[in-house]
């Protein structure tokens, strides 16, 4: 396993692909501070340094994200993270490169099929965090199951420190999936679920090039899902760095899928 550090590499970028616009209903970053991450890679006197930014609303695509995809191709992905219905319970998923707002409230599996039709991503954010209606272990085996998922988070940059880490359960499922399929691999991604300014610039995923719709961003093995992560206030930063080495064998990659889990753990309670 490469352990590799993000302030170290220059050449990949870094990309949040969960974040929320102020057109949210529980608030979020201004448009214009958008267009200043982008513009000025800056916002007030604090260095993003975030490449590609997702717009991640819930249950609506906000003309002036659309406005923003245009004039930042690459830069700035138009997603939606929409709220489904699975076994009567509210389960969050969401879209990236995304035409047409999918309705709130449909089933999740017909929610992922609207995705998909539109040539979208499909991104689990918040997995295992039923408090925060992210999809339970037996959905996702399910979507996995049958559809063709892209990336599942990790580490989402707004989860609670606690005995409940859910991003290591994600870490430890994605692993352990991908060790298994190698011809299905799903991207181990990072977000910060930012909903706020202060929260944008702590967590994120490094990528080697500008995702485009027409490539398989980001469902290849060659990936790498870098968490740097810290609260609001910025006060507690934890760092996981991961690789996946295309050749490991089956045996080495389950047991680095359980250490990291355990790394991921400890990293949060220390
Ligand atoms: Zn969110």
């Amino acid at each position: 396993m490469k352990n590799l550090y993000v302030h170290g590499i220059e050449t990949m970028l870094r990309a949040d692909l969960h974040t929320h616009s102020e057109a949210s209903y529980d608030g979020g970053i201004a448009f214009d501070d958008y267009r200043a991450i982008v513009e000025d890679g800056q916002l007030g006197g604090r260095t993003i340094g975030i490449d590609v930014i997702g717009i991640t609303d819930h249950d609506v695509i906000a003309d002036e994200t659309r406005e923003l995809a245009r004039e930042y191709p690459g830069r700035i992905i138009v997603g939606e993270e929409v709220t489904t219905i699975y076994k009567e319970q509210k389960v969050e998923i969401i879209g990236h490169e995304l035409s047409e707002e999918i309705v709130r409230d449909m089933p999740t599996f017909e929610a992922v099929e609207s995705i998909l039709a539109q040539g979208g991503i499909v991104y689990i954010p918040h997995p295992y965090d039923s408090a925060r209606k992210g999809a339970s272990d037996e959905l996702i085996r399910e979507l996995y199951r049958r559809y063709d998922i892209h990336a599942i988070e990790v580490k989402n940059g707004r989860e609670r420190p606690s005995l409940r880490n859910y991003g290591a359960f994600a870490l430890n499922w994605a692993f352990a999936t991908n060790a298994l399929n190698e011809d299905k691999p799903v991207a181990m991604m990072a977000g910060s679920d930012a909903h706020g300014s202060a929260g944008i610039g702590y967590t994120y995923t490094t990528l080697k090039e500008y995702p485009q719709p027409d490539t398989d961003y980001p469902a290849h093995t060659d990936y790498h899902a870098i968490v740097d992560s810290a609260d609001r206030s910025g006060h507690q930063r934890m760092v996981f760095a991961g690789y996946i080495e295309p050749f490991m064998n089956k045996r080495r990659k389950l047991k680095q899928a359980r250490q990291a889990g355990r790394a991921a753990v400890e990293t949060v309670l220390r």
